[in-house]
């Protein structure tokens, strides 16, 4: 069979089918990711949300025997909004990551993926692939880097000369030997625009990132915000993206070419407030098929807390003392409580003080006592 005529029928039919870049690299081992993942776990960088054996993520041909090419495909999404609501006192608004806007992209680029396999299994007799988006065990940045999708960049993402790094990433590995692409020869040359941006020093240096320290993981955590970052977050509840902001390559960068990727106003950047009194069924039907709803609703109404406490947004008191005395979630609970003391009323100090006598939960109690010491805070100014 031609491969190469093949490959080219399958690069114009993704064109067809709504896919924005396509690139194809071989299965040999990713022997250098290996290293570099090995250094990632040695220095308790990974974020813990990785699949898989480090021999799984970085041999393809463990995945799927007779493992013959990837196929890599990329997605632009978009970076703003239309009619962009605006977050004003009395009324704030948090923020959802670009990369969570619409509809979750896991669902959006496996369809993509699906269409290329049923047009592959149209022509190839026995073909066979196994198709992954993001949760899949290998690497969709180390296969797109290698598949010429973009280069990688300093704030550890692919960056793709047309799209920057606003790109949703998939890949299928297949038993085809379609011929491979070759990397792009392109790089950062001496910018460090993402690195002197990070405001908790997460990128230790070009290309590596401590997913510890990363606030866009953070986000996603269900335990208490670090002390240290619960104040850099600004209005995000759901990601973070400075590092993207902030890079050239991403200068003006806006495509709108998936009706699914548009989002709505009154999701992405919902009403604070409001987030923290939706109840489980009206989070599922209201926020279940955004990327960003895949823990659940606590890290988002936690990180809703600590958007109002950004704002100081003193008509959220009410709220939050509620939230702290009848919240059944210590999270909720012991971040309304600094909150509260954050915002700085003296209601909110009494309220602290009277919460406390009943409170059981010694993670509760500790973060009423560091709400409590904002008001020493305030006094001594
Ligand atoms: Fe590279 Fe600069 Fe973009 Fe960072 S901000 S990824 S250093 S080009």
């Amino acid at each position: 069979m031609a491969y190469q005529q093949l490959k080219e029928e399958l690069i114009t039919y993704s064109k067809e089918i709504g896919i924005d870049k396509i690139g194809f690299a071989s299965t040999e081992p990713f022997a250098e990711f290996k290293s570099r993942l090995e250094e990632q776990q040695a220095l308790g960088y990974a974020s813990g949300f990785e699949k898989g054996t480090n021999e799984e993520r970085t041999e393809p041909e463990r995945l799927m025997p007779g493992a013959e090419s990837i196929i890599a495909i990329a997605l632009a999404y978009p970076t703003r909004i239309k009619n962009d609501p605006k977050s004003v006192k009395g009324d704030r608004r948090g923020l959802f990551a670009r990369a969570s806007w619409g509809t979750d992209y896991h669902i959006v680029l496996k369809e993509k993926l699906d269409k290329l396999a049923s047009f592959l299994q149209e022509k190839v007799p026995g073909f066979q692939f196994s198709s992954m988006v993001d949760t899949g065990e290998l690497s969709d940045r180390a296969v797109a880097e290698r598949a010429g999708i973009g280069f990688s960049g300093s704030n550890t993402l692919i960056i793709s000369p047309e799209y920057g790094s606003y790109i949703y990433l998939g890949e299928m590995i297949t038993n085809i030997p379609f011929p491979a692409d070759q990397p792009l020869d392109e790089g950062c040359g001496t910018c460090t625009k993402c690195i002197d941006a990070c405001p908790t020093g997460a990128l230790v240096e070009p290309g590596r990132l401590n997913a510890q320290q990363c606030l866009a993981f953070l986000t996603q955590t269900k335990g208490f915000m670090p002390d240290e970052h619960r104040e850099k977050l600004g209005n995000y509840i759901y990601g973070y993206e400075t590092c993207q902001v902030v890079c050239p390559y991403n200068k003006g960068v806006d495509f709108h070419h998936h009706e699914e990727f548009e989002p709505d106003p009154d999701l992405v950047k919902p009403r604070l407030i409001d987030l923290l009194a939706v109840s489980n069924r009206e989070f599922k039907e209201k926020f279940g098929k955004m990327a960003g709803s895949w823990r659940g609703k606590k890290p988002l109404q936690r990180n809703a807390i600590l958007a109002l406490a950004h704002y100081k947004e003193s008509s959220a008191i009410d709220t939050l003392i509620k939230l702290m005395n009848e919240d059944p979630r210590p999270v909720i609970r012991g971040t309304a409580a600094w909150a509260i003391g954050k915002i700085g009323e003296e209601r909110g100090f009494r309220a602290i003080e009277q919460a406390m006598q009943r409170e059981k939960e010694p993670e509760v109690i500790e973060e009423m006592e560091k709400g409590l010491q904002f008001e020493s805070i305030a006094t001594n100014k």
